[in-house]
């Protein structure tokens, strides 16, 4: 199988052309490829940037919340690989008009959203620019059992935690000139890293495949198959639209930060009440792993949808 296996989408050529020559070290267990790498002794360690116009804007947030949700999103390739959280290092490169209290502001957001996984601000750097802000965070963490995106196999289904497209709703709505529903912009403002979900599933479950829906399920699905080797099937009609949202923001938008994962259908059917009874959220069967490649999107009569996720350098989905 190809080794930097990504699903389509001219972000991942990109980096799928990077990953060609890139050099090897010993203490590397999992390279580049999967939501985090794996290190030595289990240490798992991933890198996201926020930025300004990209991936928030100032008018949408609250200082405190653009902070939280840069550590939030970062955190979240933790849980992708059922990691524990230790450490965080935070590069802030500022406008020196936010120099002060924006600043203040913004780090006490990065630092809540750390401890509401007890994980602890290791460092980091602070930097002026004349460019819009980036925040870039380094997370940490560990597993002695990391879950990969490439272990799915033919005869699992494919799960999702919580509700898909409420992130994008907000979003939606600004774009138009709208405010956003409450329960769409806290699904936005403030993500919860699914950390204390994937430890639960990983105790009750064997998972095969994990990753988090970062860009949105027409995307992050596309990728598991594609390090899976394996095809994909997803049954639009059977996914947990949430309350604000429409299909296709659960399909295409991203920002929902719930995870997406295959295992045996049995094991979960056995666990999804408790699951639901200890988070509040439920566990939903989306589709089945099958052999072949890809990732389909069909409706409840079994036609093929088309849907892309987020791509940085792509046609806008
Ligand atoms: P995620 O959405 O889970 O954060 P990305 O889509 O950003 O993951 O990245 C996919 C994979 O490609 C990850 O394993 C990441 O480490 C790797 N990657 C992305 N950009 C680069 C880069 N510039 N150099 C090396 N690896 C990269
Ligand atoms: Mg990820």
């Amino acid at each position: 199988m190809e080794k930097h296996a990504f699903g389509p989408g001219r972000e991942f050529d990109l980096i799928r052309h990077f990953l060609r020559q890139a050099p090897a070290h010993d203490s590397i267990i999992v390279g580049p490829g999967d939501d985090a790498a794996v290190l030595r002794g289990g240490v798992v360690i991933s890198t996201d940037a926020a930025v300004e116009g990209i991936h928030f804007r100032r008018e949408w947030l609250e200082p405190a919340e653009i902070g939280y949700r840069a550590a939030a999103c970062a955190l979240s390739d933790l849980a992708a690989l059922a990691a524990e959280p230790w450490a965080l290092l935070v590069s802030l490169v500022l406008p020196a008009s936010d120099y002060g209290k924006f600043a203040v502001e913004l780090m006490a957001g990065v630092q809540r959203a750390a401890s509401l996984v007890h994980a602890g601000l290791a460092g980091g750097d602070t930097a002026a620019t004349s460019g819009p802000l980036v925040i870039d965070i380094v997370v940490v963490g560990q597993t002695d059992r990391p879950v990969l995106r490439s272990g799915a196999r033919p005869g699992d289904h494919v799960f999702v935690t919580g509700e898909l497209g409420g992130a994008a709703a907000a979003v939606a709505a600004w774009t138009r000139g709208e405010r956003p529903g409450q329960e769409a912009r806290r699904r936005y403002a403030l993500p919860e890293p699914r950390i204390a979900q994937a430890h639960w599933l990983a105790r009750h479950v064997e998972l095969h495949a994990l990753i988090d829906l970062s860009d949105g399920i027409a995307s992050d699905a596309a990728h598991l198959a594609a390090a899976s080797g394996c095809a994909l099937i997803i049954r639009a009609d059977q996914l947990p639209v949430g309350p604000e949202a429409t299909l296709q923001l659960a399909l295409s938008g991203g920002d929902d930060y719930e995870l997406c994962f295959t295992a045996d259908v049995q094991e979960v059917g056995a666990v999804a009440l408790e699951f639901f009874e200890h988070f509040g959220s439920p566990l939903t069967d989306v589709g089945e792993v099958t052999s072949g490649h890809g990732l389909q999107i069909v409706d409840a009569g079994g036609k093929r949808l088309h849907a892309r996720g987020w791509d940085h350098f792509g046609a806008k989905p």
